[in-house]
């Protein structure tokens, strides 16, 4: 495994691979990884020749007053991590050489980007595009994987790659979840323990919606006593709990197939995501 730290590294190692046509599998991450990312990583490394993962704490997806500052980084960690998942190149660049000069262009992701995360955190996708875009251009890999556990940003990278004819396959990931059903995730570390033992009721609330809306329940009712829950069960504040049509993130009509249940929850020092995604035959 090798680590580079600069484009020009980067484009030195990947170079002859390109030239070989060997098939690259990109993993990009922003670090502190975890189970979630590992099973990444193995899907990667089954299906290609060359695994590169990407560790970059990307400053222009978080807003003014979200934890840029704080997110929680450990590169030497990470590297036994990418180590034990037979990794072939981690690229972990620095702001400035992500982002030389100021960016005077961008990629504005459509409707999907105007509900759940998109709606709390303005601009948010907008710095996720750019930032993929940027780093698919770098890498040029076959295929790229992205989590579930973010199913808005998977929705709106797929439509992205689609319309935009990016030489790319995404493919999805499951989400990892700790026993207790918690998604893995990097900012579970800034969970008290009390708010760690709290946090599973995310998930629950997510699965009773999901129940109470095969069981015919109106979408209202449904997600009433989504809120309900977390609301008896934990201190969090509730950010978003919604249902839509998934991937298009349109509003649930009569012909959708597939659903999205999303939830967003604001602990002490921790914003928490999750959903689960389901079809209305009940799969
Ligand atoms: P992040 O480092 O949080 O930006 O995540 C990098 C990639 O890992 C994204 O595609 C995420 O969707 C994915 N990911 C994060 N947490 C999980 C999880 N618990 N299970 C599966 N994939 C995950």
């Amino acid at each position: 495994m090798i680590i580079v730290y600069t484009l020009k590294e980067l484009r030195e190692t990947l170079q002859p691979l390109w030239n070989a046509n060997k098939s690259i599998g990109f993993v990009p991450t922003m670090g502190y990884l975890h189970e979630g990312h590992a099973s990444l990583m193995k899907a990667a490394r089954v299906q290609n020749d060359i695994v590169v993962l990407s560790i970059f704490v990307n400053p222009t997806q978080f807003g003014p007053n979200e934890d840029l500052d704080r997110y929680p980084r450990d590169l030497e960690r990470d590297t036994k991590i990418a180590a034990e998942q037979n990794v072939d190149i981690i690229f972990a660049p620095t702001v400035n050489e992500m982002y030389p000069e100021k960016m005077l262009s961008s990629i504005i992701p459509g409707q999907q980007a105007t509900v759940l995360c998109g709606a709390s955190r303005l601009g948010h996708f907008d710095g996720v595009l750019m930032v993929v875009s940027k780093l698919f251009n770098l890498v040029k890999p076959a295929k790229a994987y992205f989590g579930k556990k973010d199913a808005q940003q998977l929705a709106i990278i797929e439509t992205f790659v689609r319309q935009y004819n990016v030489p790319v396959e995404i493919v999805r990931g499951e989400t990892v979840r700790e026993n207790d059903g918690l998604a893995k995730s990097s900012r579970n570390v800034f969970l008290t323990e009390q708010e760690r033992s709290d946090a599973p009721t995310l998930q629950k609330a997510l699965q009773a919606v999901k129940k109470l809306i095969l069981s015919g329940v109106s979408k209202e009712d449904a997600l009433l006593k989504g809120q309900e829950l977390i609301r008896a069960k934990t201190t969090a504040r509730i950010d978003y709990l919604e249902l839509l049509e998934y991937p298009s993130l349109l509003p649930v009509t009569e012909s959708s197939e597939e659903l999205v249940v999303a939830g967003a929850i604001f602990f002490d020092k921790a914003r928490l995501i999750d959903n689960v995604i389901f079809s209305v035959k009940g799969e």
